[in-house]
């Protein structure tokens, strides 16, 4: 039978990955979300409010699918809008994020963006840039970007009834986000501009007026160290010291759970111990073995140990149980903190951020790591 009711069936669409499963902790907030979801009254100008590491991106892009369903209020998982949602490549979802250069829009960039949201939902600014190879670029939201939002959301929707922009790091925009308040203040009735931001104080108090806001809470640990032993398959244990560690941020405690392993613990001993001793065949092969790794590795060691002094300068106040104290990592900053005290440990750690700036900054490693040696051992000898 020709064109008989089988053949003209709509093709099936396979299910979608849904972004609401990469959201960790956040029931208060995503359950509000819902509900103004549910109601057909999402804002159409929101910010969305969380420190590095709450899953801000992950809310965003499920707040997108929600919004692109085909099928109802909340995600389907089974509609093509879910499904091309889901692979970041609806044509009704438009992105602007920091880049670097003064005339660079994002529509260049998309498919850098893509790949790298959809293997890490969770990223950092800096594992963005570092992606991009534009770490010691100053990177921004550019007023050309800023014009092309406006543009993209005044597009006639593709597919869906509705465009969906997710501008994240709005931060990043500065001055810029000017151009977009009358975009704020009356956005077309199809488009939803959804902004993220880490640092709420950066964002012009007339574009935060124009919003409705949204505020993620850092991650609860128990919640962090389930999503490590899904994410990497390690032991509940060693998944809960890497939550601790990381205070609520998910992707540091995922850096510190894999990074454990690695030996960055190792790492920070051998360093101490060098610097202690002053001795300068131990100083030479640290610095030769921490000039040889990329420049990524490099920051990351130094994260790594300021981790550990924060989480020095947190002991002594009962704040944590024997059974987490247990762990290596608590353990060595127990000792660090009763061998070295707060002043001491407050010296390293400014010592640190400058070495740290000096790596993104893209210093000679050489003479930076061994100015980094000399005046770590003037502080703890
Ligand atoms: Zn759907």
């Amino acid at each position: 039978m020709l064109f008989g009711e089988q053949e003209i069936q709509e093709p099936v669409t396979p299910q979608a990955f849904l972004w609401s499963s990469e959201i960790v902790s956040q029931d208060d907030t995503w359950s509000a979300m819902e509900s103004v979801l549910k109601s057909r009254r999402f804002p159409h100008c929101s910010l969305i409010r969380g420190s590095q590491g709450t899953g801000a991106l992950a809310v965003a892009l499920s707040l997108a699918q929600n919004l692109l369903c085909r099928e109802s209020e909340i995600a389907c998982g089974h509609c093509s809008g879910c499904y091309k949602a889901g692979l970041l490549i609806h044509p009704d979802l438009h992105f602007s994020f920091p880049v670097f250069g003064a005339g660079e829009i994002c529509l260049d960039h998309y498919t850098a963006f893509r790949s790298a949201a959809q293997e890490n939902p969770w990223m950092s600014v800096q594992n963005w840039l570092s992606i991009t190879d534009s770490e010691n670029k100053q990177a921004n939201i550019t007023a050309r970007e800023a014009r092309s939002i406006i543009e993209r959301l005044y597009l006639k929707p593709f597919e869906a009834d509705r465009n969906v922009m997710i501008v994240w790091l709005a931060e990043f925009l500065g001055k810029e986000s000017n151009i977009l308040l009358k975009l704020l203040e009356e956005p077309p009735g199809h488009s939803y501009i959804i902004l993220i931001t880490e640092d709420p104080a950066a964002i012009l108090p007339t574009v935060q007026s124009r919003t409705q806001q949204f505020r993620l809470k850092p991650l609860q640990d128990a919640d962090v160290a389930n999503a490590l032993v899904r994410k990497l398959g390690i032991k509940y244990d060693d998944a809960l010291s890497a939550a601790l560690s990381s205070e609520g941020n998910l992707p540091l405690a995922l850096e510190l759970a894999g990074n454990e392993s690695g030996g960055f613990l190792k790492f920070i001993q051998q360093m101490l111990q060098a610097a202690y001793k002053k001795d300068p065949a131990e100083m030479w092969t640290w610095m030769e073995q921490v000039a040889t790794v990329n420049r990524d590795n490099q920051r990351r060691l130094f994260a790594y140990f300021l981790m550990i002094l924060s989480l020095s300068l947190r002991m002594g106040n009962d704040a944590y149980t024997k059974e987490q104290l247990q762990h290596p990592v608590l353990q060595y900053a127990d000792r660090l903190a009763q061998r070295l005290g707060v002043d001491k440990i407050l010296q390293i750690n400014a010592l640190v951020n400058e070495c740290s700036y000096g790596i993104m900054r893209n210093a000679n490693i050489r003479i930076l790591l061994h100015d980094f040696l000399i005046s770590l051992a003037g502080i703890i000898r």
